[in-house]
């Protein structure tokens, strides 16, 4: 690969663990160890976007070549690199967590195209220092997951990491879906997935907690000068610009998360990029009816902490671990609380904004709130699918009366049948409310309907449709993976000939596991 320009910056300048043994424990004083991956036994290219190829330096034609397929297993190591896992903690489920790290996580290398840096990762190539009690390995089935959701969320506009390759490992692996005393093989495979960086709260979080502080304050100022270069200024002021910028991007990322019906499942602070990008795509999943209290996540099923209404309360929960770990080098409390207070008082500003536009208001007045309020209750009312109801919502017009209004928009109810009495009049209340505010907007009902179709996607990667692709992939046939692919390239686009992704999850996949469920095991 003549023009991948390696230049890693991450290991040349940070120290490392002089420990090169490959053994699980607890490693002190620096931020990553070397760690080559594990060998795949007969390594098999499934997919790989050339989009992200094409931003790191790779071409089409070498995607096809066997220096990728062992590059991108873990078969080969690139030349002039050596492979390491990061060492962080973390907060899981609102707990301290002590020392994660990369567990299935190897970083190959920093590379430099353009003028921007890369890093590019392996995802389940084999045991690190960091692996615990896990084999350090990742199954097809949360690998589709990944690789696609997180290209999806690039094409929806969200902050995300990027897929390059998804490749088939050859080996089996054991895993227990349903934690239930039932492992079973199956397929193993690994992501490269890219970012700037894979730095987390949790990084800091760990010097922190070890007292390590000269360690912080190192890794801080390399944080900074690499991957923040426009801040400058007296080291504190530089430090809480740093915290500013690193809560201003999460806020627009969760921003997103809401507008597009994303729920995370693990928002633990190992999971959280300084970049506000989204990462880590687990037991995520998309919202089908309209419910700010589901998760996906069965693990967290109890308490619903990562519910996605939660998701902005528990992003505030999480900068607040950071702005702790960041305290000893500021040593001053106040700045960084009121970053933490506005972080709210700004969330809720740019909600009701992205929420108006979501609706096609694009002019302010006193009846906003209510509308937004009115419409987030009545949807909750009876089972009704959110990307549906938005984007037929685009198709009303000023002159409709509520009941052609309303005929729009039935295609989102799940049940029919239970829209009638109290529930029908509380629509075509709303709905009568709402057709007279839009008779006071300025633009053009085909304006308005443009603009609506920019922030509400036709087409999202629906639970059903991930787990459809994994069963037939299963089976060793990719090309639901390729379809979706591609099919999510465009997600605001009309693609008629893809209608049939436009519709609400089928009743199999209610209760399927995969689909409305999943648990952690990956
Ligand atoms: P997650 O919830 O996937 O973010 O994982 C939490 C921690 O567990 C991270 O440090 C992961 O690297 C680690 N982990 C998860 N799955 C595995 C696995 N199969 N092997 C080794 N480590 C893992
Ligand atoms: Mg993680």
């Amino acid at each position: 690969m003549k023009n991948l320009k390696i230049n890693n910056r991450f290991t040349a300048e940070l120290p490392a663990d002089p420990e090169l043994t490959n053994e699980i424990r607890q490693v002190k004083n620096t931020l990553f160890s070397y760690v080559n991956p594990t060998k795949p036994a007969n390594p098999k290219l499934i997919h790989a976007s050339e989009e992200v190829a094409d931003l790191v330096g790779i071409s089409k034609e070498e995607i096809q070549s066997e220096e990728f397929l062992n590059a991108f297993s873990g078969k080969d190591i690139l030349p002039d690199t050596q492979p390491y896992a990061m060492c962080y903690a973390g907060h899981q489920f609102g707990n301290w967590a002590g020392q994660l790290g990369d567990g299935r996580a190897i970083n190959l290398t920093e590379v430099e195209h353009n003028n921007q840096f890369y890093t590019l990762q392996l995802k389940g190539a084999g045991k690190t220092p960091y692996s615990r009690t896990a084999d350090g390995l990742a199954v097809l089935r949360s690998s589709i997951r990944e690789y696609l959701c997180a290209e999806a969320m690039y094409y929806l506009g969200v902050p995300t990491t990027r897929s390059l390759s998804l490749i088939l490992s050859g080996d089996q692996v054991l895993r227990d879906i349903l934690y239930n005393g039932n492992p079973a093989y199956e397929k193993g495979a690994v992501v490269c997935r890219v970012a700037p960086s894979f730095i987390r709260f949790g990084s800091f979080e760990m010097l922190t907690a070890r007292n390590e502080l000269k360690n912080l304050k190192e890794f801080v100022e390399f944080t900074i000068k690499h991957y923040f270069p426009e801040i400058t200024g007296e080291p504190k002021e530089q430090y809480l610009q740093f915290f500013k910028k690193v809560a201003d991007t999460t806020r627009e990322m969760i921003l997103h998360w809401q507008r597009v019906g994303f729920v995370h499942g693990v928002m633990n602070t190992d999971n959280m990029s300084i970049h506000g990008i989204t990462i880590d795509y687990g037991p995520y999943g998309w919202l089908e009816n309209y419910d700010p209290n589901w998760t996906p996540n069965t693990t967290d099923s109890q308490n619903r902490r990562y519910r996605f209404g939660n998701q902005p309360q528990i992003a505030q929960w999480n900068l607040y671990q950071l702005a702790n770990a960041l305290y000893p080098l500021i040593n001053e409390a106040e700045p960084l609380e009121k970053i933490l207070e506005s972080f709210i008082v700004d969330f809720k500003e740019d909600y009701k904004n992205m929420f108006l536009s979501k609706l096609g208001i694009f002019t302010s007045s006193n009846t906003d709130d209510k509308i937004i309020q009115g419409i987030e209750e009545i949807l909750q009312l009876s089972e009704t699918d959110m990307t549906i109801y938005f984007r037929n919502l685009s198709q009303i017009k000023k002159d409709d009366s509520v009941e052609q209004a309303f005929n729009k928009i039935e295609y989102a109810f799940y049940l029919p049948e239970e829209i009638k009495g109290e529930i029908l009049d509380s629509w075509q209340k709303w709905l009568s409310v709402y057709l007279k505010r839009l008779s006071s907007e300025e633009l053009s009902d085909e304006e308005r309907a443009v603009k609506m179709n920019l922030v509400n996607p036709k087409y999202v990667l629906r639970n059903y449709m991930a787990q459809l692709a994994i069963d037939e992939a299963d089976k060793g046939n990719y090309d639901l993976v390729d379809e979706l692919f591609q099919l999510l390239k465009n997600p605001y686009d009309e693609q008629p000939e893809s209608e049939k992704w436009f519709a609400k999850r089928p009743d199999w996949a209610r209760s399927k596991v995969g689909c409305s469920m999943l648990s952690c095991s990956s």
